[in-house]
């Protein structure tokens, strides 16, 4: 038995087939020189192939759009604008000019330039990595060049356990969901584009395996997600342990098949509001179909994402008056545009030396681009028919921030006075993200002023460790529950509690089951998680019985590694 332990991206456990899916160029890829006579015949080439695969996009941009699939629409729409880039053409048609080479490997060199450009930029940028692999491919497949497969025949019959060096948006599209058991890759982050689309396939996901290196395609192996462990050849015991987690799994599926339209709460009947996060407008749909507490967080990013100019106040109002509406009768938290490395609007005009995680965000953010904040905050006051709006202001450290959002919103009001248009301002509550270590030290004073807080742990940790959040080799160095993270939320709970307002976790160690016993024991009651994990966890707490035990807590903030922590959730998994 072999455990490979890598990072724990999305839950589940399956049993099944390794196949490699790759979608390196094969060594199929014509490199020839060409003499100056035929440079014509090969721009016209490129030209030719890029029209291809523009007209190609745009069939499968269609199909996205019929499928109501927007998560995939943007993605693709990212695609097309790279495949219209009259820059791109340019460079691969001087470059074969001036090497006199093939149309194939022209296009094939200009992009891994640009693609070595962003590997050594931030983490956003190192994201469009993906999409340049991926117009790429789209590409050398115009010139009937094999990109993107499974290595061997039993991924083509299905359903297996995708192996790949990284996770890319088409890749993850272009595999029947039916053929998907678990993807596990070597690069990749909780928040890429490609884990957002893989982990609506409701499947298992790790990254961080050495996958070429430890994997074969045919190996039988098991996939634990909520552990981020691949198990090669299990033993006896291993295997029975996992059989009868598998069983158990079924079995509570059943028990709360017939209870889904209650309301979330642990087995011993105790209330827990459970939200949805909504990152991607194709979550929405999912949201319809669950019994929940509301949105949590309405992460407004992706719709100021992946385009070449900011929403306008029309395009914002229709969006948010639609996710208001349709949650009428329960609170929606929409956050404001919080930018930073990991979502940075390509039209946002930063230089160079800022530093996207330490500089411009929240309200510095807002002092630097006072026009879109205010558009933004219009749009949402027009669109609050219900009164459900809760206002979430990101990355506050201080009473500071807060007043310089309350000003956009107070000059938005004031705007939309002068236009006529009535808005029902009185009933919006306001929070704040509680996602920096100057907002956990002052949250008493933060929330005698607002009406609730959320607390946003991802940013919470990066700032706490000083590390990065989303890169492998941090994943690798530090657990997602540190014990110092878990102080600071214990501190925030409490002050919550004293102030008789909610602290809402929406970060994203609210979508682990097995941290629940600790999260609940230390004072939280509210969680807002990703709609796809959300009948898993709602489930979950119907069987959470919660712990008497006090020295749970403590016996947590003794934990010195990693390992440790691991091993002390096992007794909740
Ligand atoms: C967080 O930081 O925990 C959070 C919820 O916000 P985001 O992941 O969008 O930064
Ligand atoms: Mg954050």
């Amino acid at each position: 038995m072999k455990i490979l332990k890598g990072i724990a991206t999305a839950p589940g456990i399956v049993r099944g087939t390794t196949c490699f899916y790759s979608n390196e160029i094969e060594d199929t890829l014509p490199h020839y020189t060409v003499d100056a006579q035929q440079i014509p015949k090969e721009i016209n080439r490129v030209k030719e192939a890029f029209e291809h695969a523009r007209q190609e996009m745009k069939q499968v941009l269609k199909t996205a759009e019929t499928q109501l699939d927007k998560s995939a629409v943007e993605i693709f729409n990212m695609h097309l604008s790279i495949l219209n880039d009259p820059s791109l053409l340019e460079s691969i048609s001087e470059f074969i000019k001036e090497r006199k080479v093939n149309a194939e490997h022209a296009v094939n060199d200009i992009f891994e330039q640009y693609i070595k450009k962003y590997e050594i930029k931030s983490e956003h940028f190192r994201e469009l990595i993906h999409d340049f692999v991926d117009t790429r491919n789209r590409l050398l497949h115009s010139f009937n060049i094999e990109t993107g497969k499974f290595k061997c025949p039993v991924g083509i019959r299905g359903p297996v356990i995708v192996a790949a060096k990284r996770l890319t948006p088409s890749m993850v599209l272009s595999i029947p969901r039916k053929n998907v058991l678990a993807f596990v890759s070597e690069e990749g982050g909780f928040t890429s584009h490609a884990t957002i689309l893989a982990r609506s396939h409701g499947v298992p996901i790790i990254f961080g395996i050495q996958v070429e290196k430890e994997l074969d395609c045919g190996m039988e192996v098991i996939v634990d997600g909520s552990a981020g462990k691949v198990i090669i050849a299990p033993d006896r015991k291993t295997e029975e342990y996992y059989a009868r987690k598998m069983q158990g799994r079924e079995k509570k599926k059943d028990f709360c098949e017939v209870r889904k339209s209650l309301s979330s709460r642990t087995k011993s009947g105790k209330r827990i509001k459970l939200k949805l996060n909504i990152s991607t407008p194709g979550e929405f749909s999912f949201a319809k179909e669950l019994v929940h507490d509301g949105v949590g967080l309405l992460r407004t990013e992706f719709l100021f994402m992946e385009r070449n100019r900011p929403p306008t106040e029309e395009e914002q109002y229709r969006m948010y008056k639609r996710i208001l509406d349709e949650n009428g009768d329960k609170p929606v938290v929409v956050r404001v545009l919080d930018i930073g490395s990991d979502k940075m609007p390509l039209y946002f005009k930063i230089s160079g030396i800022m530093n996207l995680d330490l500089g411009l965000r929240g309200a510095m953010a807002v002092e630097k681009f006072p026009h879109i904040y205010l558009t933004q905050m219009k749009a949402l006051l027009r669109a609050n028919v219900s009164s459900n709006l809760c206002l979430l202001y990101p990355m506050v450290s201080d009473l500071n921030d807060l007043k310089t959002f309350r000003n956009v919103l107070s000059a938005a009001k004031r705007a939309l006075k002068k236009e006529k248009v009535n808005i029902d301002a009185m009933k919006i509550k306001e929070g704040v993200m509680i996602e920096t270590p100057a907002a956990a030290m002052m949250v008493e004073t933060l929330l005698e002023k607002v009406d609730f807080v959320n607390i946003g742990s991802n940013d919470l940790l990066q700032y706490t460790l000083a590390t990065s959040r989303g890169s492998t080799e941090v994943e690798e160095r530090y657990h997602i529950l540190h014990p110092a993270l878990l102080k600071m939320i214990e501190m925030i709970a409490r002050e919550g509690k004293k102030a008789g307002k909610e602290v809402c976790l929406c970060g994203e160690i609210a979508s682990f089951e097995e941290f629940y016993p600790l999260l609940l024991k230390i004072g939280l009651k509210s969680f807002s998680v990703a709609a796809s994990k959300f009948s898993d966890l709602k489930c979950e707490l119907l069987h959470l019985q919660q712990l008497r035990d006090k020295k749970l807590i403590t016996e947590f903030y003794k934990l010195e590694s990693k390992e440790q922590i691991d091993e002390y959730f096992k007794r909740f998994i």
